[in-house]
């Protein structure tokens, strides 16, 4: 199976999952949603104070390269409840699936949280002791999120969202 039949199948089976919360989790999971979102867009924000848009067009997005496992499971729930699925272009590699050479396709709110954490050692000199600590509470709100969501729904929704879904296909084919 080839990355974009396992990103169609996790993707389906995310809109599957998604539509059968139950309805006394639904105002939780939304809650654990907009957190989630709205960490990441804070994150995003405070790197992007330090420039980070010239020190990315300078080193071209090295870190984008090869990215197809930083979507977790939860990252792609998130694009499912907000109905903003990205196209995944696998057959671009080693240009990220999600993105292209001109950057990524996803806002700040709903990119993967393993790109909002990354910090390359460029960015990191220009942090400020304020800034660390910024980024050091939001990396606890956003693993918190995950956990508390995993917890909701049952499933390990850290993990990498290509692995999860070839999982998935695996327990459909022994069913
Ligand atoms: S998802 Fe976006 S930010 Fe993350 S590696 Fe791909 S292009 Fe870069």
């Amino acid at each position: 199976m080839d990355d974009q039949q396992l990103w169609n199948i996790g993707i389906t089976h995310l809109q599957t999952l998604y539509c059968s919360v139950p309805r006394e989790a639904e105002p939780g999971l939304t809650a654990l949603v907009t957190r989630y979102s709205q960490t990441k867009a804070e994150l995003a924000a405070v790197i992007a104070e330090i420039d980070a848009a010239s020190v990315c067009r300078h080193c071209g997005g090295q870190c984008c390269l090869n990215g197809k496992y930083r979507i977790n499971v939860f990252d792609a729930l998130v694009c499912v409840a907000r109905q903003n699925i990205p196209s995944a272009l696998f057959a671009q590699k080693p240009v990220c699936p999600y993105g292209s050479r001109d950057g990524c396709s996803m806002e700040p709110g709903v990119r993967p949280a393993d790109c909002i954490l990354f910090i390359c050692d460029a960015l990191d000199e220009k942090l400020s002791p304020d800034s660390r600590m910024i980024l050091a509470a939001g990396e606890q709100e956003l693993r918190a999120c995950i956990e508390q969501a995993s917890l909701l729904l049952g499933e390990p929704l850290r993990t990498p969202l290509l692995l999860w879904a070839e999982k998935q296909s695996d327990i459909n084919s022994i069913a």
